[in-house]
């Protein structure tokens, strides 16, 4: 398999494939608490997966991926309250995407994927793509840019059989059974199942309170069971994951 992670990549190798029209994939992620049983960097860590298998599939490039991201919120990160969990302004992930978006299309990129690994992410990511276009697209209007959460491409037909309990839907998967299934086939090193907790499935009202102060947040941290977490889940959400992303590419960025 070609190395597809810019940061590994000659400036001559770069050049040459974004040249030849490659996808470049820019991984969002967050620095973020993610139970006891996880590490703090999990949504970098599974949208850079992800990203670089999709780029493997679509001979595409993966640039460096933004460990950071906008502040956890208590219905589907469990908030701003714990230890770790170190986060950007609005603002400053906004900027941070469209300087990387403005450079990238300055050194010849036309079609670029921002693979989002933490829901909180989404809107300024919109934003991001947005005002990138508002900026470029009169001098480059053959820039086209796609913004995803790679978990919307694994189907309830997918996910239903592992969750005899019936999915409790994205939002409160944090910390939970597909992310720690993810988790155990592709960092197993970094998942400690004897700690995973009983915690969940979290309770919210429908509204959002300000300050934080994680009221209604399971203590662990994590909003809904990882019980019935597998390595041979975590393959399948991947591989499905991946082909679905890696279609939906070909599908979007098909030339004319
Ligand atoms: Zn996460
Ligand atoms: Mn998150």
């Amino acid at each position: 398999m070609s190395e597809v992670l810019m940061s590994r990549l000659s400036w001559q190798e770069y050049a040459r494939r974004i040249a030849a029209g490659a996808v470049v994939f820019l991984p969002v992620g967050a620095l973020e608490q993610h139970g006891p049983h996880l590490p703090l960097g999990v949504d970098a860590m599974l949208s850079t997966d992800v990203a670089v298998g999709v780029a493997q599939r679509v001979g595409g490039v993966v640039a460096a991926p933004l460990n950071y991201g906008y502040k956890s919120q208590a219905r589907c990160g469990g908030g701003q309250c714990f230890p770790g969990t170190t986060s950007l302004d609005a603002q400053t992930l906004i900027s941070f995407v469209q300087d990387v978006i403005r450079e990238l299309v300055r050194h010849g990129a036309r079609n670029i994927v921002l693979v989002d690994g933490h829901y909180e992410n989404q809107w300024f990511l919109t934003e991001a793509c947005e005002l990138a276009w508002r900026e470029l697209g009169a001098s480059t209007p053959e820039l086209r840019c796609m913004r995803t959460e790679y978990w919307d491409f694994c189907g309830i037909d997918v996910l239903d059989p592992m969750f005899p309990g019936g999915f409790p839907g994205f939002a409160l998967e944090h910390a939970a059974l597909i992310e720690t299934s993810m988790m155990l086939h592709l960092h197993p090193d970094l998942v400690d199942l004897s700690l995973l907790p009983d915690d969940g499935p979290a309770e919210f009202p429908v509204y959002d309170m300000f300050p934080q102060t994680g009221h209604g947040v399971p203590p662990s941290g994590v909003l809904s069971s990882a019980r019935g977490a597998k390595a041979e889940y975590g393959a399948t959400i991947f591989e499905t994951v991946c082909n679905g992303l890696a279609a939906a590419v070909g599908e979007a960025f098909k030339a004319g």
